[in-house]
Order: C-alpha cells, then structure tokens, then sequence
C-alpha cells in the first residue's frame, strides 16, 4: 500500500538507477510529482522531470533545483540518494579518492538540501529522506572511506533534523543493506565466477537474500510521507538485520 503524496513535489537524487529509481517510483504511486537529478538523466524514463545534474556541482545542483520549483510551482520532499562506492582499507585510497567520495556522498547531500531549503520551508509537508547505510554504524571490513562518508550522512542527518525541527522539515535516514542493485550487479560481474559470489553474499545476509530496492523504497516512502509526521532524526535500517548480527560467530 502506498502513503498519500497526492499534490506534492520530490526530488530524488541518483533517482535514475536502483534504489532511486524504485523510491522515485513509490512516490509516483502516491501521487506525488518526482523530479530526478542523475547524471545519466535519459536513464529516468519514469521521472515526471528528469534533470541532468551533478550532486558535486554547485551550479548544477542550483539550476536543477531552481527548475523544478519554476516547472512544479515548490518542493516538498527531498529524498538525498546519490551516492558512490568505495571499496579497501584506510590505506587503499588516495587523498584524491577521498575528496571525491566525501564530496559526492556527504556534501552532495548538504549542497542539494541547501538549495532546497528555501522550497521546504514553504512546503506543509516538508521532508528529507538521506539514502544512508549500515556501513554507516557497523564496522564493516574493507570500506573504510566509504564508511566514513555514511557515518557522516549519519550525523548530518541528526543535525538538520535538529536544526529545521522548528520550520516543521523533518530529516531522516534509511541504512539499507545489501541492496540488489546495479551498483551490485556490477560489483558481482566483476568476479570470477559472479553466480557464486553472488550466492555466497546472499548467504552471508541473516535472511538468506540481498535486499530489494523496493523494500529500501518503502522506508523512504513511509519516512517522507505525512504518515511519518512525529518522526524525525532517525536512521531506518532496512537490512535483513545484519546490523544485530554482525558481531555474532555464525
Ligand atoms: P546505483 O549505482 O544503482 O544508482 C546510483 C545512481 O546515482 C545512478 O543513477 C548514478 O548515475 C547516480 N549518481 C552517481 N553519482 C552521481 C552524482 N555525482 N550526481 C548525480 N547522480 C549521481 O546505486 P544504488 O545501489 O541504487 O545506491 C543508491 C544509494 O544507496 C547510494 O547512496 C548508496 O550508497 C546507497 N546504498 C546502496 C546499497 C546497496 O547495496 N546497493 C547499500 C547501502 C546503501
């Protein structure tokens, strides 16, 4: 069953591919008008308004945030997905690699909420949803930079929560877990044999499968949703409980 959005107007950042595609797809079904901002914009044939824009780019960001007010007359729901990876240890990257991975993943998120701001806060029904993850608060091996730029999504979340608390925005996280994704289609094509790498990650999840975009799609749309209007400053774990089970011999 999907929430009401029924007048409202969204955007959804990397809404052109996996998670953002089926989060820009759930608020249609509940009749809000999605704008997404992607780099691949002709991949988002299911957006009302699909906008070439780089989260890492102020100019753009501004502009695609400027046109979706001027096309859809203000902005209610922002849901911040866009987001890279990066995989190794605290030595694998670069001082380059780090900078373009924090500016992409956290302050891409801060620059699109700046620009929107200003839309919220005229909005009755004003919500930010960050795409966050569990990488965020368990400790997992081999991601260390990309840790680091969830657990700063993390706590930028809990701080503008705190900060628009009083402009009635609310601003939550969902912390998916391994997501059935593009993004890990490609990391599975990659390996030697992706169908048995494919089925040991799905054994290492505590329910046996990855999870699905959709199920990430759902929080978002429950968290951005006036059915979610005493809720903010959480982060939703959507993860097959692999944050509880992490630390546990299996
Ligand atoms: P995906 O690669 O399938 O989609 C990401 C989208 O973001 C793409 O359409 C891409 O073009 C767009 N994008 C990338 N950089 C951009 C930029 N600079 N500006 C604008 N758009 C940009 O990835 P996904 O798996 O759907 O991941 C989406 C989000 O979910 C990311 O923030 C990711 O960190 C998070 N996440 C994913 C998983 C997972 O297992 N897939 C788990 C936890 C969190």
């Amino acid at each position: 069953m999907s929430q009401d959005f029924t007048g409202l107007v969204a955007i959804v950042t990397g809404g052109a591919s996996g998670i953002g595609a089926a989060i820009a797809k759930h608020l249609q079904d509940g009749g809000a008008r999605v704008a997404v901002f992607d780099l691949q914009p002709e991949a988002a044939t299911h957006a009302d308004l699909a906008v070439a824009v780089d989260v890492a780019d102020d100019t753009s960001v501004r502009a695609g945030v400027d046109r979706v007010a001027a096309e859809f007359g203000g902005i209610d729901i922002l849901v911040n997905n866009a987001g890279i990876g990066a995989q190794g240890n605290v030595e694998a990257n670069s001082d380059d690699e780090w900078h373009r991975v924090l500016d992409i993943n956290v302050v891409g998120m801060a620059r699109v909420s700046r620009a929107a701001l200003p839309h919220l806060r005229d909005s009755p029904a004003a919500a930010i949803v960050n795409t966050s993850s569990i990488a965020a608060t368990a400790g997992l091996p081999e991601r260390a930079l990309y840790s680091a730029s969830k657990g700063a999504v993390a706590a930028l979340t809990r701080a503008m929560a705190a900060d628009h608390l009083r402009e009635g925005i609310r601003v939550n996280a969902v912390d998916p877990g391994t997501a059935d994704t593009p993004w890990i289609g490609r990391l599975l094509d990659s390996a030697p044999d992706p169908a048995a790498e494919r089925a040991a990650l799905e054994a290492r999840q505590p329910h046996g499968r990855l999870v699905s975009a959709d199920e990430v799609a759902a929080a978002v749309a429950y968290l951005a949703s006036p059915a979610a209007g005493s809720t903010t400053g959480v982060a939703l774990a959507v993860d097959g409980g692999m944050r509880e089970l992490r630390l546990r011999p299996q």
